[in-house]
């Protein structure tokens, strides 16, 4: 099943010229008059992802603050790939952020890869995440190859577990509470009955 990014952003003339103006290393990038070119490109990305986090496959949200543009190859070290089409994905904050610059080309590269050969980690302009990574229970990421394994590496994607061992711990509680209150209503000797049963559990 094919589900990396089909259609990359095009930029327009509008996008162009600012570039063309404005751009001269990737230290730029955060310059306030890109903002409208940014925000073009996280509308057009959002539905090519599905609106799905690039590494960790979490939904991404609406606030400017929770999802961030990606450069799979990073910024820092190709500078001249800041803009490049193919570079561009939508991640969540927090995979974007432990990504941060860490080396994901095999090789030094002069020209934008056509493909993801030379790339350590999914591309999700090129490779199928599917083939690469399982999730399962939302939250366990199994690798299926060794791009697979890279990309949960760089992305800490174990990260994930806990936050979810976390939810489910917050959700017993919450029954557990249920139970509590439920019990308070029973009469004394219902409530007798229970504490005996819970006592008998609690001594097999
Ligand atoms: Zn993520």
């Amino acid at each position: 099943m094919s589900d990396k990014i089909n259609n990359h952003y095009i930029f327009d003339k509008e996008d162009n010229s600012i570039i063309k103006s404005n751009f001269n290393n990737y230290l730029d990038w955060d310059k306030s008059c890109f903002d409208t070119v940014k925000e073009k490109i996280k509308k057009f990305l959002r539905s090519e992802q599905n609106n799905k986090c690039c590494y960790c496959k979490k939904e991404l949200k609406f606030d400017l603050k929770d999802v961030d543009i990606e450069h799979i190859i990073p910024k820092s070290a190709y500078s001249k790939f800041t803009f490049h089409k193919y570079n561009l994905a939508l991640s969540c904050p927090a995979c974007n952020t432990i990504k941060g610059s860490k080396e994901v080309v095999k090789k030094i590269i002069v020209n934008y890869p056509r493909d993801s050969k030379n790339i350590k980690i999914i591309h999700s302009h090129f490779d199928n995440y599917s083939e690469n990574i399982k999730i399962e229970n939302d939250c366990v990421f199994i690798p299926l190859t060794k791009k697979g394994s890279e990309t949960i590496t760089v992305c800490e994607l174990y990260r994930l577990i806990t936050v979810e061992q976390k939810a489910k711990e917050s959700l017993i509680k919450k029954s557990d509470g249920k139970l509590l209150r439920d019990a308070l209503r029973l009469s004394k000797n219902d409530k007798m009955e229970l504490i005996n049963e819970l006592l008998q559990r609690g001594l097999k």
